[in-house]
């Protein structure tokens, strides 16, 4: 570490810190995860060495560079290129969304990103503002692949320690089903909407809320997604009221983005 003036902190989280560093020979810029002692917790072991595996695979201009990777007195760093700030920032900076070019640009670089990922079977599953970075000339880079599962075989996966952000989600998630590299699909349109007037797509206030708004624009969940939610254990005795009207992302969007982007939106 000692290579490495720290500047401040730039991201906190149950695993640890990031942190803005200069490389003092160098003078360059780095963000460095300092994680939590992992030597005596198993659980906190296993993701941390799961994170740098997976950032150790996959390199693509879309996805946030790992420079290199040490263990001091029993903690994990990861020192990564240092990237001005996230999507979060750029949508606090614009409340009403971004111009329809540059949310063009952040989900075609969004996709490419998403795309290396689903080539390598790594699902990231945490597809979110705060984990797009965003540089110069609005360069997108993926980061946090805390939560990232490699996936091989069938292609579909059933985890119960899933907890990432509920906006997000897709409805397999939200009902505990399998699922698949679609999750991360779903998030991207999440993201087109959010980036397009400023306001997230569904913004549930529990998972149920958030299973209702996704039906209150989309329309009732398919018939075995509906079957799964009434025998899961977790919605016992709850019910939705019935949407005969949903919105439609076509109403939602209409004025703000164009039939072609609606359309993709759509499979997305
Ligand atoms: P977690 O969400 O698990 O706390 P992240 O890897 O998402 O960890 O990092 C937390 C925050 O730190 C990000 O949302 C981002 O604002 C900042 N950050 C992460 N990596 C970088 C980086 N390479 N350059 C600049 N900031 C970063
Ligand atoms: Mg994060």
């Amino acid at each position: 570490m000692n290579k490495y003036e720290v500047l401040g902190v730039v991201g906190e989280g149950a695993y640890g810190v990031v942190l803005k560093c200069k490389n003092k020979e160098s003078g360059e810029m780095v963000a460095i995860k300092k994680f939590k002692d992992s030597e005596e917790n198993d659980d906190v072991k296993r993701t941390t060495l799961r994170e740098l595996k997976v950032l150790r695979m996959l390199k693509q201009e879309n996805i946030v560079e790992l420079r290199e990777a040490f263990r001091r007195r029993g903690k994990l760093y990861l020192v990564f290129e240092y990237v001005e700030r996230n999507m979060l920032e750029v949508l606090e900076e614009m409340p009403n969304g971004v111009p329809i070019e540059k949310a063009r640009h952040y989900v075609y670089q969004l996709c490419k990103a998403i795309h290396w990922c689903h080539t390598n079977d790594i699902i990231h599953r945490d597809i979110k503002p705060e984990n797009l970075l965003i540089g110069k000339d609005d360069r997108l880079k993926l980061c946090d692949f805390g939560f990232a599962r490699n996936m091989n075989g069938h292609g579909t996966a059933n985890y119960t320690d899933y907890v990432a952000t509920r906006w997000y989600r897709s409805p397999e998630l939200l009902l505990g089903a399998p699922y698949g590299k679609a999750v991360d699909i779903w998030a991207i349109g999440c993201i087109l909407g959010e980036l397009s007037d400023g306001q997230p797509l569904f913004p549930g206030e529990s998972e149920i809320d958030q299973l209702y708004m996704i039906q209150k624009v989309m329309g009732p969940l398919p018939d075995d997604q509906m079957h799964m939610f009434y025998n899961n254990p977790r919605f016992n005795g709850l019910k939705f009221p019935s949407v005969t009207h949903p919105q439609t992302l076509e109403r939602r969007y209409q004025g703000i983005l164009s039939g072609v982007l609606i359309d993709f939106m759509k499979v997305l």
